[in-house]
């Protein structure tokens, strides 16, 4: 019983700091995008999409990242990019966060590459992504700064491609760089070779907005299933705003690391939850008894 009224506390402490917040950095991993359904680890959904793959004994997403030839390794980058990136529908997870965040002055920052931000009417112009994005692929040397769009590549590929043994049958169709002729990657960071330009101008204009936040205003950091994989991405940049800015508030909502600074004691809540239990509990009116934990189901 002391953990639904944890949670029921839970939810009326963020409900109440979003209320009194002035402005709302949003920061998401990983965990959120598997929360709205698209989990890397997720392995039935992982044989059912890529069986070939499945075979030769990988058994997630999480695994891709052994050599593989490249007709074998470009079958997997399109069905999964076409999976994640270019699903056309509205993803109910993030529309249910647009609609909790879309009356505030608001920001994004994401490690994640699938754009499901952009694509469930958050501003483009307001959405930082410092890890890439799987819209975009670029020269593995790199011979340019340039990089493409990777939605025709993703078309292109499908039609060459044989579910069945997972490879890309026509090596015509295999992309090559559009400038040197070269192999080519996704543009995520991968390696040194991660061509950011495409993301720094959203870079540059979330500075600008964190530097002139009015003296006094509040600032809701409300983080998203960020855990240690990369945690100089999403999880120190928060907590160090959040030092940084008197009026600053951080909200780390995960179910496995939750943990807040103690330096931020009062200021900073940890929330052991998944990130669509939280959204759901906190889009119902306030006066339901309601929890975010899985008895609900
Ligand atoms: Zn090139």
């Amino acid at each position: 019983m002391s953990d639904k009224r944890s949670a029921t506390d839970d939810t009326d402490t963020v409900r109440a700091w979003l209320d009194e917040s002035d402005h709302v950095l949003v920061t998401a991993g990983a965990g959120l995008t598997a929360a709205a359904g698209y989990d890397y680890g997720d392995t039935v959904r992982f044989q059912e999409l890529f069986p070939a793959l499945h075979r030769l004994g990988l058994r997630s997403r999480y695994m891709v990242g052994v050599p593989l030839p490249p007709e074998l390794m470009w079958g997997y980058w399109a069905v999964h990019i076409a999976d994640v990136r270019y699903d056309p529908r509205p993803n109910p997870l993030y529309q249910d966060l647009h609609a909790l965040v879309k009356d505030k002055d608001t920001w994004v920052m994401t490690s994640n590459v699938d754009a499901l931000f952009v694509r469930n009417a958050f501003d483009p112009e307001r959405i930082f992504t410092p890890q890439g994005d799987y819209g975009r692929y670029q020269c593995t040397t790199p011979c340019t700064r340039r990089t493409w769009s990777t939605e025709p590549l993703v078309e292109e590929l499908l039609r060459a491609y044989d579910p069945t043994s997972g490879l890309i049958t026509d090596p015509g169709a295999l992309p090559r760089c559009p400038n040197c002729g070269g192999d080519v990657e996704i543009n995520v960071r991968i390696g040194p070779e991660f061509v950011d330009d495409a993301y720094l101008p959203a870079a540059g204009r979330l500075q600008d907005w964190l530097n002139t936040l009015p003296a006094g205003d509040r600032l809701l950091v409300l983080e998203f299933g960020a855990g240690f994989n990369t945690p100089g991405v999403i999880r120190r940049p928060g907590e160090h705003l959040t030092r940084r800015l008197p009026g600053a508030r951080l909200v780390r909502v995960n179910p496995d690391h939750p943990e807040v600074p103690d330096a931020l004691t009062g200021r900073a809540l940890a929330v052991a939850a998944r990130a669509d239990h939280l959204i759901s509990a906190l889009n119902r009116p306030s006066s339901t008894l309601s929890t975010y934990g899985d008895h609900c189901e």
